[in-house]
């Protein structure tokens, strides 16, 4: 069970888009639990503003630090430990397989977004533990790669999948992209389905997947490839790829 805490000031973005299909049903089932803080509620002033203009100048609105930290004291005095916090930030670490199996860990997770410039740094400095970054472009908010860690974390919980099994061997896992995969029907725009996944040879089936695995990786992911471990044999497979 993991309970994730998301800080923004556009809640219904977040939980619209979390609360439906696979992610949405394990949130019914209890096996996650997805809140949205509205950073909004803790706006200071009688306007309800919870942004102002930068020292310095410059351009645009930069988020005020004490809404942000009140909206944060509100969700960590509910808990028992001071929980991780993310701030979704183009500066931060680039997000990956590893970083979600190791928040997957967590039992609480708090993801800070930002919005229009940012968010005041004394506030970041006080309560940020991991700067997380989704790519190197810069969106209008921390809302889409909120939903994005939700989304690929979620799915390492068990019981989230329905087939624990889909999760086993997928793209990234050992630093290889994911075989390709067919299904019914057996010919389409006559293309045929490989014929060994039609054998029913288990051995056979996983040595082609794994082959093809280290071809595609090969082919799509070059970079991936230096860190993953291959046979002997894997080997001669990329380098015929890359020549
Ligand atoms: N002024 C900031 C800078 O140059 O680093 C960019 C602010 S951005 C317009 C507004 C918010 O969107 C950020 O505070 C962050 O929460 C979110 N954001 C934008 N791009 C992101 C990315 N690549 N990864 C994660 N969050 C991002």
């Amino acid at each position: 069970m993991i309970k994730f805490y998301i800080m923004t000031l556009f809640p219904e973005m977040v939980l619209s888009g979390l609360h439906t299909s696979i992610i949405g049903r394990a949130a019914a089932k209890g096996l996650l639990s997805i809140e949205a803080v509205n950073i909004r509620d803790y706006a200071f002033n009688k306007h309800n503003s919870v942004d102002d203009y930068p020292y310095g100048g410059g351009a645009g609105m930069l988020m005020q630090a004490e809404p942000v930290y009140q909206a944060y004291r509100a969700v960590k005095d509910r808990l028992e430990k001071k929980p991780r916090v993310v701030y979704l930030s183009p500066q931060g670490r680039t997000f990956h397989q590893k970083m979600a199996e190791e928040f997957a860990r967590e039992t609480e997770l708090v993801l800070l977004c930002g919005h229009y410039e940012g968010i005041d740094e004394r506030v970041l400095e006080e309560i940020v533990t991991d700067y997380v970054s989704v790519g190197d472009y810069v969106l209008t908010g921390g809302e889409l790669p909120a939903m994005l860690i939700v989304d690929a974390v979620s799915r390492l919980v068990p019981g989230v999948l329905h087939n624990d099994v889909s999760a086993e061997f997928e793209s990234f896992q050992d630093n290889l992209l994911e075989y390709p995969q067919y299904s019914r029907p057996e010919i389409w725009h006559e293309k045929k389905v490989p014929e060994i996944l039609l054998s029913g040879h288990h051995a056979n089936v996983e040595k082609w997947r794994r082959e093809q695995s280290v071809l595609r990786t090969a082919k799509l992911r070059p970079d991936l490839l230096e860190r993953a471990e291959l046979t002997e044999d894997e080997k001669r497979i990329a380098d015929a790829v890359r020549e």
